[in-house]
C-alpha cells in the first residue's frame, strides 16, 4: 500500500502536489542523494550499488582473495548509509550488485572474470550471488549492519530473478547468516518475463514488494538489445506484450496488497506513468530529473480517475 507524499513547492515551484501513487526516484550513487531528496520523491525504488564498487576498479573477487572483505563491506555500507540518512522515514530500496561480467573485466581481479559470449544474459544478477556465496554474504553484511544501526527503511531488491526458487534460496541464505528474513523488507525486480509470468508463486513465496526493470524486461520480451543501435527503433516500451505482462503483475500484487513499482526508464515517461496509473500501480520511481513531470502526470490521472468514477457514478 502506497503512502501519500506530498513534494516541497520549492521543488515544483507551486503548491505541493499530494498523489496517492507514491512517486519514487532512482539513485545511482550517493553523491546525487541530496539531490534526490530535494525533488520531494516519496523514497528510493532502486538504489544501484555496483558503482559503488566498480567506482573502486576492483572486482569483488578480488576483495575476497586478498582479504580486505571489511574494505568491501564498508564501501557499502558507507555509500547506502548516505542515502538512507537523505531519505528518513522513507523506504529505500537497495539492489544487490548486478553487473555484468565484461564490466568487470579490466579491474584489478578482472582476469578470474569469465568471458561470456552474451554477458547480459550471463552471470549477473541473483544468479551470480547464489553462485558467488562470499560476494552475496558480504553484501548481506552490510545490510544486516545497516539493519541493526536502526534503517528499518532499508529494503533490499533482487535483480534478474527468473524463478521463485532464486528469492527463497536467497532468503535461506540470508537466514543462514542471521538476518530476520521475516521482519526485513525483501522484493525482486521483474526484468525478465518468466517472473512476470510466475508473479503468483512469487507472491506466495513471500516477496513484499515487486519492481519492473523495463530496461531489461523490454529487451527479453521482445528479443531486442537495449545496447543495440541496429535495432533501437523497434526497442518499444508500448509494446503490447510488455503492456501485458505489467498489466497482468499489477494485478496479481494488488491482488496480494504488494506494493508493485516500477524502476526502468520507461517510469520516467509521463505518458507511461499515465497508463500505470490507469492499470493500478502503487508507486513509479524515476529519475531525479523527471520526478516533478511524473508527479504532476500522475496527480492529473488520479483525479481524473476520481472523477470519472464519481460521474459514472451520479449517472447510475
Ligand atoms: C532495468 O532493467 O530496468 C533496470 C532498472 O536495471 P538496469 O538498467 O540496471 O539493468
Ligand atoms: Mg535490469
Amino acid at each position: 500500500p502506497a503512502k501519500a507524499g506530498a513534494a516541497p513547492a520549492a521543488a515544483l515551484g507551486s503548491a505541493p502536489i499530494i498523489t496517492a501513487t507514491s512517486v519514487k526516484v532512482n539513485v545511482s550513487i550517493p553523491e546525487a542523494a541530496a539531490r534526490a531528496a530535494a525533488t520531494g520523491a516519496d523514497g528510493v525504488g532502486l538504489l544501484r550499488i555496483e558503482h559503488l564498487i566498480l567506482g573502486l576498479n576492483k572486482t569483488p573477487g578480488w576483495f575476497i582473495a586478498n582479504h580486505k572483505e571489511e574494505d568491501f563491506v564498508k564501501e557499502l555500507y558507507d555509500g547506502i548509509k548516505i542515502v538512507l540518512d537523505a531519505f528518513p522515514g522513507k523506504t529505500v530500496w537497495v539492489r544487490t550488485l548486478d553487473a555484468p561480467t565484461d564490466e568487470f573485466r579490466n579491474m584489478q581481479g578482472g582476469e578470474s572474470e569469465p568471458h561470456e559470449h552474451n554477458p547480459m544474459l550471463g552471470w549477473r544478477g541473483i544468479r551470480r550471488d547464489l553462485q558467488s556465496f562470499d560476494q552475496f554474504r558480504l553484501q548481506v553484511e552490510a545490510f544486516k549492519r545497516l539493519w541493526k544501526a536502526g534503517y528499518e527503511n532499508l529494503g533490499v531488491m533482487f535483480p534478474m530473478v527468473s524463478h521463485p526458487d532464486q528469492f527463497i534460496r536467497a532468503k535461506e541464505m540470508m537466514a543462514g547468516w542471521g538476518v530476520d528474513v521475516e521482519n526485513v523488507t525483501l522484493g525482486i525486480m521483474i526484468e525478465i518475463p518468466a517472473s512476470a509470468i510466475m508473479i503468483e508463486d512469487f507472491l506466495q513465496a513471500g516477496i513484499k514488494f515487486a519492481s519492473f526493470g523495463t530496461n531489461d524486461l523490454i529487451q527479453y520480451t521482445i528479443a531486442i538489445d537495449r545496447n543495440n543501435e541496429n535495432v533501437a527503433d523497434m526497442y518499444n516500451p508500448q509494446h503490447p506484450a510488455v503492456l501485458a505482462l505489467i498489466h497482468a503483475a499489477i494485478q496479481k500484487c494488488r491482488e496480494y496488497n504488494v506494493e508493485c513499482s516500477i524502476c526502468g526508464q520507461a517510469g520516467s515517461d509521463p505518458k507511461m506513468a499515465v497508463w500505470l496509473v490507469e492499470h493500478g500501480i502503487t508507486s513509479i520511481s524515476a529519475n531525479i530529473d523527471a520526478i516533478a513531470k511524473i508527479r504532476e502526470a500522475v496527480a492529473k490521472t488520479e483525479k481524473r480517475i476520481i472523477l470519472e468514477a464519481a460521474r459514472n457514478r451520479d449517472a447510475q
